[in-house]
């Protein structure tokens, strides 16, 4: 998972940054809100924690921003006990949780895990878009209309799930590079059309109708038009 933590105080960050790192998570930190709207709109992290009090834009103006951009992260909003008020804006803004300052680091792990389940989408293990579903557990593809399925790769999995999650979006081939090998992706960066043309070719074996659509010149899309 790819957590994105936008917080101004130094020491909070980074005894934050060492916590996730411990427990697994690749985590990116801004220290503003200019910077920390621009990683989050780059639509690559699982989770976004945002401090309310930033510089340059608070935490309610990036999440209000970031939705109306369509940017589905979740985000748990990190609010100072005084501003009791904050936790109905944090709400209404777009934040899908909150949690108080001072918390329990026990705390913070839990609310992220259950954000975490969330970012999957999953109805009882099972992601659906068109007449496809993907079970999160086999990493199975199955077709509806079909009966047909196939087990994916791990990498062409967690390409459908990224594409699935972004429904109606075109992504493009540099997110998809960082979302599946994570940055410093360079090497890899072709193998995105590799790997895209493993995952069409799991949809065409199994019949589905929704498609990976290339957008020339900007990326791909999901779609299924004739369901
Ligand atoms: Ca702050």
């Amino acid at each position: 998972m790819r957590l994105l933590l936008v917080e101004d105080e130094k020491r909070m960050a980074q005894a934050l940054c060492e916590l996730l790192r411990l427990e697994k998570y690749e985590v990116d930190h801004y220290d503003d809100g200019i910077n920390g709207l621009a990683a989050i709109e780059s639509n690559i992290y699982d989770i976004a924690i945002l401090d309310v009090m930033l510089p340059g834009m608070n935490g309610f103006e990036i999440a209000q921003k970031a939705r109306k951009r369509s940017i589905v992260t979740p985000i748990l909003m990190l609010t100072a006990k005084a501003e009791l008020d904050d936790k109905v804006t944090g709400l209404d803004s777009g934040a899908d949780d909150y949690l108080t300052k001072p918390f329990m680091t026990k705390e913070l792990l839990a609310r992220l895990r259950a954000l975490g389940r969330r970012t999957l989408n999953a109805t009882d293990g099972v992601l659906s878009y068109g007449d496809i579903k993907l079970e999160t557990g086999t990493l199975a593809l199955s077709c509806a209309a079909s009966g047909e399925s196939v087990r994916l790769s791990e990498k062409e999995y967690r390409i459908l799930e990224y594409l699935i999650a972004n429904k109606g979006q075109i992504l493009t081939r540099e997110q998809l590079a960082v979302k599946i090998w994570g940055f410093d992706s360079d090497s890899e960066y072709n193998n995105v059309e590799v790997y895209m043309s493993f995952t069409r070719k799991k949809l065409s074996f199994v019949k589905a109708k929704t498609e990976i659509k290339a957008v020339r010149g900007v990326g791909y899309e999901l779609r299924c038009d004739d369901v």
